[in-house]
């Protein structure tokens, strides 16, 4: 009885292997690490470095997204190691010195909030240890991406976010967001930005998928 108790509280388990322990063992950890960040560029000319693949970190993403917050260290050391590939490159490139770049989330519908409690991007980003700078919300309501082919996602997010706050002039950013299907998401967020002035150097996502039907990629 006590330990089914906790078993609501703290996980035991490893949500990809069943080893029993954390959240997420570290041979998990050691494997979804391996290949290191990968590069892909969107439709509309994004750059995106993710840290793991959705075929080995599938059952990861939708275990945290569900609720195993426990992950978020994981994730976020990885999303972390994908930041600095995006930085790095930018720099390789001399799109950037050593100023400070301003890592924007892609933010969490209040739909999506009110379901989960909490936004998975943004606490990823916190266990991270990556300060986030939070200056795009959702626009209006966009229709769930699930079972969209590639066009009709970049359709269904043409003006999905708005811009608030205030960015400094050319103000180096870098997006990160969760998962990476299409990249549509950060198409549109690389858009906004940029009409606002600042300067995208890039995406970073924990995941990368190639599949369009991806289910953790909801909003
Ligand atoms: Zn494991």
């Amino acid at each position: 009885m006590i330990s089914e108790l906790l078993d609501l509280v703290v996980p035991s388990a490893c949500v990809r292997c069943d080893a029993d322990g954390p959240a997420l063992c570290d041979a998990c950890i050691a494997e979804l690490n391996r290949p290191g960040p990968a590069r892909r560029g969107t439709a509309g000319g994004t750059a995106v470095f993710s840290a793991w693949r959705w075929e080995d970190a599938a059952s990861v993403m939708q275990a945290y997204k569900a609720g195993q917050t426990p992950c978020a260290r994981a994730l976020g050391q990885a999303l972390h190691h994908a930041v600095d590939a995006v930085i790095a490159e930018a720099r390789e490139r001399g799109d950037v010195g050593t100023e400070p770049i301003a890592l924007v989330p892609i933010p969490s519908s209040a739909r999506s909030y009110r379901r989960r409690g909490f936004h998975p991007v943004e606490l990823m980003a916190r266990r991270g240890e990556m300060p986030v700078v939070r200056v795009l919300r959702h626009a209006r309501r966009v229709a769930d991406q699930r079972g969209l082919g590639r066009r009709d996602r970049a359709a269904n997010m043409v003006g999905a976010f708005a811009v608030h706050g205030v960015l400094r002039p050319g103000c180096p950013v870098v997006l990160i967001d969760d998962v990476v299907t299409t990249g549509a998401t950060l198409d549109a967020a690389a858009a906004v930005l940029r009409s606002r002035g600042a300067r995208v150097l890039g995406a970073a996502t924990a995941v990368s998928a190639d599949r369009d039907d991806t289910p953790a990629n909801d909003r």
